[in-house]
């Protein structure tokens, strides 16, 4: 196995880098962890499958990791930046703030578990760090990196740090003041790239803090820098977020980060790993766009969540993919199907260990370090249930140990029979009742969604007869 070192696509070299311990000991990874104020979507929980397939993949090779994702539960603004996201969600809930954060972060919590994505080793709350982000804030300030602007919000100067842009792209001269950065406040601060550190409370009483430079609340950007170098002991070897962090999110989390370097050309990241969007039937998953799909949204037409993650390892991190009912049901078909096969031969003999399962394991595992290429990986599984020159011993091996790797539970029992779930028997009521009032359109766009669901519909005079979809 340790002819393999894992391989990713860093953002800011442009090119693919081996994944080293600069420490020696452990690869330090921080991963951007969710904004806890509302459910995540599967688009979201693909990205946070990204820091798993990493950790698997290293762990699998022999190296240890040490991960740290973020829980941020104060200082994300909502789009148009006149609002923390926490607060506004607790107007709309009418709940404390921090009741709301506690809620969505168990929430995250379960739906990692739902879909075998193992949590990383500290899970820090920004609200719980106040006095790390101040200590940054106040050494920024220090340096001359930073300023307190008329406002009493400390602001980071953009052009102090002379290679601003080097990771998303963006140069200085070409962003334009029309843009909207995050707090933009006209005149309080001296640079219209500069972005709040502290941002002063004006007439916000809701989660904020004594500061040096008054009551107020940290910037979003300060706390990924602050609990990237305390807890991972001021370097990062690999970098995970999704694609629309690149920029401003992590170019300022670089600035701040490299500011506080010695070394002036040193960086305090090596590797930035940014995964694509998941777009559902066609467009960007999004709040705002109105297409989220939940893990209770799946668990309630009756599949089993790792569906979605089957769905997840058939596409590459780093291509856009779109997601449909369709294609979960179908892997949640084939998953079933997998597990009965497992447990078959897994029940007539012992795994066996073979220069064949080694070559299939190691096979697997090659592509998995060799910029996760999943969709190969599962290229290679699918084979391996169909191979007539394996035994059901070595078949009953092999799956096992790739599944270190899938997180799939492949060695799980399978589901007995699948339970109607209560949308599919009103859809079946509301497709019968279309038809019998000649309502075609209606009852052939309810036979599709069925369809979509994994069930066939028959019509049998005036009854209809259904049957799961194998
Ligand atoms: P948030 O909770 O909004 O801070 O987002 C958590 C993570 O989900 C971030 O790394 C985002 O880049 C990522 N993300 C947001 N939307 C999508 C999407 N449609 N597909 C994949 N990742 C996403
Ligand atoms: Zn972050």
């Amino acid at each position: 196995m340790e002819k393999f070192q894992l391989s990713i696509y860093d953002t800011k070299s442009r090119s693919n880098q081996i994944v080293r311990s600069a420490n020696g000991r452990e690869i330090r990874i921080y991963c951007c962890g969710p904004t806890v104020y509302r459910d995540a979507h599967v688009g979201n929980l693909r990205t946070f499958l990204l820091s798993d397939l990493v950790v698997r993949t290293l762990n699998c090779l022999g190296r240890a990791t040490l991960v740290v994702q973020n829980i941020t539960d104060v200082g994300h603004m909502t789009d148009d930046h006149s609002e923390d996201k926490l607060l506004s969600q607790s107007t709309i809930e009418k709940v404390d703030p921090i009741a709301i954060a506690r809620k969505y972060e168990e929430r995250f919590k379960s739906d990692l578990i739902a879909l075998n994505i193992r949590p990383a080793d500290h899970n820090p709350r920004a609200s719980e760090c106040i006095e790390m982000m101040q200590r940054h804030i106040s050494k920024l300030i220090e340096l001359g990196s930073a300023y307190i602007g008329s406002d009493q919000t400390v602001y980071f100067a953009a052009e102090s740090f002379p290679t601003y842009g080097g990771l998303s792209g963006n140069r200085l001269d070409q962003l334009k003041p029309g843009y909207r950065y995050e707090y933009q406040e006209d005149g309080a601060k001296k640079f219209h790239a500069d972005w709040a550190l502290w941002k002063a409370a004006g007439n916000r009483t809701e989660m904020v803090w004594d500061s040096p430079w008054g009551v107020g609340f940290p910037g979003w950007h300060i706390e990924c820098s602050a609990m990237s170098l305390d807890l991972l002991n001021g370097h990062v070897d690999l970098h995970i977020g999704g694609i629309d962090l690149r920029f401003p999110h992590h170019e300022n989390e670089r600035a701040q980060s490299n500011a506080m370097l010695t070394d002036i050309d040193g960086e305090v990241v090596d590797l930035w790993l940014h995964g694509e969007h998941l777009l559902f039937e066609g467009r960007k998953m999004a709040k705002s766009s109105g297409n989220v799909v939940l893990i209770s949204d799946v668990l309630a037409k009756g599949f089993d969540p790792l569906a979605v993650r089957f769905c997840f390892l058939e596409n590459r991190y780093r291509s856009q993919m779109d997601l449909a009912w369709t294609s979960i049901a179908a892997a949640d078909e084939t998953l079933n199907k997998w597990r009965s096969a497992w447990q078959n031969w897994s029940a007539l003999s012992n795994q066996t260990e073979s220069p064949l399962t080694k070559s299939i394991t190691d096979e697997v595992l090659g592509f998995f370090a060799a910029d996760l290429d999943t969709p190969r990986a599962m290229q290679v599984l699918r084979q391996t249930y169909k191979r007539s020159d394996l035994t059901d011993s070595e078949k009953s091996f092999a799956i096992s140990a790739m599944d270190q790797l899938f997180g799939l539970d492949l060695t799980a029992s399978p589901k007995k029979t699948k339970a109607l779930t209560p949308e599919i028997s009103a859809l079946l009521k509301a497709r019968l009742s279309a038809r019998l009032e000649k309502n075609y359109k209606l009852s052939d766009e309810l036979r599709l969604q069925l369809t979509e669901l994994g069930v066939e519909v028959q019509d049998k005079g005036n009854e209809q007869e259904w049957r799961w979809l194998n």
